[in-house]
């Protein structure tokens, strides 16, 4: 188990949907946005099926998620782009447009190192967390040799490293101890997502919400340090690591 990179210039993080880069590595992003990283996000789908409510209104929940994004990405410290895909939400694909599109954002942004969904996580169950995962790799791929998609007219880029979260083989660990409530802030800032993501019931009385509301964050606090045990420190997030690119 390796532990902690670099603190690196830049970096990039790829989610499928609004509020799964908070989860997978909102703590590191804070850590390192704290250092003096540049943080950006690229988010792949519209995040228009994020609701259990059939009547929601799913154009006015699309902007709404973009506005919970950037704010969450503002409680991690970030101070780089966030970037909307716009891909609909449980359709993702990783074809070649989508390859094309994330590798034009690697190479716009040149990060040090990107982060993404692990593709390769046994048993997942959602395709667009897949699908993401399979676009950050293969988005490093294109984005890294100069002879692929060269219209985009963009020096290539290649990335010194590559950390997946939800690792189905986990074998690094950055260190964040300390960050855990960035990390918090960032997730509740995805307001929208309190009931389907997080199991918090607004519509409750108040003594209820609080009472979810802390169990939400006991629980995530919990996968910090299950997480940092792994390397011997008190909170960690984990990842696959790639550092051959
Ligand atoms: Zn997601």
């Amino acid at each position: 188990m390796s532990l902690n990179l670099p603190t690196p210039a830049v970096a990039l993080a790829i989610g499928a949907h609004p509020d799964d880069v908070e989860f997978g590595c909102g703590a590191t992003l804070a850590k390192w946005s704290a250092a003096g990283t540049v943080v950006h996000h690229v988010i792949c789908t519209d995040g228009s099926k994020g609701s259990w409510d059939p009547a929601t209104d799913t154009a006015a929940l699309v902007v709404t998620r973009q506005a919970e994004q950037r704010a969450a990405a503002g409680a991690l410290g970030a101070t780089g782009r966030c970037v909307f895909l716009g891909w609909p939400d449980g359709e993702l694909d990783s074809g070649l447009r989508q390859r094309w599109e994330v590798a034009y954002w690697i190479r716009e942004l040149q990060p040090t190192v990107v982060l993404g969904h692990d593709p390769w996580k046994r048993y997942r169950l959602h395709p667009d967390h897949r699908h993401a995962g399979l676009l950050a790799v293969e988005g490093v791929v294109a984005a890294r040799d100069p002879h692929f998609f060269p219209e985009q007219a963009l020096p290539h880029h290649r990335p010194e490293a590559l950390l997946l979260f939800e690792a189905d083989e986990p074998d690094h660990v950055e260190d964040v101890t300390g960050f855990a409530a960035a990390k918090l802030a960032a997730l509740h800032a995805h307001a929208s997502q309190l009931l389907s993501t997080m199991q918090i019931d607004t519509a409750a009385d108040p003594a209820e919400v609080a009472r979810q509301r802390a169990a939400f964050d006991d629980r995530i606090v919990a996968r910090l340090a299950e997480h940092g045990t792994l390397a011997d420190v008190r909170q960690g997030e984990r990842f696959k690591l790639m550092g051959d690119l």
